[in-house]
């Protein structure tokens, strides 16, 4: 990759990225829960900020953007089936649309669910995704419906394996927690709890993580295995109906 990515804790359990190309000396950053330790992290590398891409409107995404604008004047990019919910854009975008920014194309891709209007950004390596595919979890499916929110994270799956996934929040223990109660047994969920609960003990976030990981523990993107299903009683239930009952039980759990 050309760029590097910082995690940013902002607010009780958000997270921001800075994203950083050497070469041509930009900065874009993904989501604005708050400014300022975003800005202390920009005036600490002696960075500038060109560009800020919203992924959707919740409050704890874009609360930020307003003093960022005074401090830096960014580029501010969003999605434009949503912008009169969302702070003026300066370039609106749609589902699919590719763009340039730190030397790198990125593609939005809508992953409503969460929201309606809810976007994902792709670049080669890595998903800025949100509260859509999120770290052992996915947003609470308040706005879409179950089977759009499916879709959502289907797409996301299709992405090569490799890819980074850069989520919205610091959710990943809580999210082990229901996880387990679906695949009790599966190995790989039992590993990663384990890791991942001794980066929490450290204070070292558990964002990103990689798609590769997800799809082996990730109970959401597991409703269309053979195993889940069967540990569920759904054998014979179509994906969306075993992903609805995931997402079901987690809601009150
Ligand atoms: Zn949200
Ligand atoms: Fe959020």
């Amino acid at each position: 990759m050309s760029f590097t990515v910082l995690t940013i804790p902002c607010r009780s359990d958000n997270y921001a990225f800075l994203i950083h190309n050497e070469s041509t000396d930009e900065t874009a950053l993904v989501d604005a829960p708050e400014s300022q330790p975003i800005i202390n992290e920009i005036n600490k590398r002696g960075w500038k900020l060109d560009t800020i891409l919203i992924t959707h409107h919740h409050i704890d995404h874009v609360e930020g953007i307003d003093v960022l604008i005074q401090e830096f004047n960014p580029t501010i990019y969003g999605n434009q089936d949503d912008n009169s919910r969302l702070p003026k854009l300066d370039v609106a975008i749609r589902d699919g649309q590719t763009f340039t920014i730190c030397g790198q194309e990125f593609q939005a891709i809508d992953v409503s669910g969460h929201t309606i209007g809810h976007l994902a950004y792709i670049t080669k390596g890595a998903a800025f995704t949100a509260d859509s595919l999120m770290a052992l979890g996915c947003g609470r499916v308040f706005e879409g419906t179950f089977p759009m929110m499916w879709t959502s994270l289907s797409k996301l799956a299709q992405l090569p394996e490799e890819t980074i996934i850069y989520s919205g929040h610091e959710y990943t223990l809580a999210n082990g927690r229901f996880a387990i109660t679906i695949e009790p047994n599966n190995p790989d969920l039992i590993a990663r709890i384990k890791r991942e609960e001794e980066k929490c003990s450290k204070g070292i976030p558990t964002v990103p993580s990689s798609l590769k990981e997800e799809l082996k523990t990730n109970p959401f993107l597991r409703a269309n295995q053979p195993e889940v299903k069967r540990l569920l009683n759904m054998e014979d239930a179509n994906n969306v109906e075993v992903f609805a009952e995931i997402r079901t039980r987690k809601d009150n759990f």
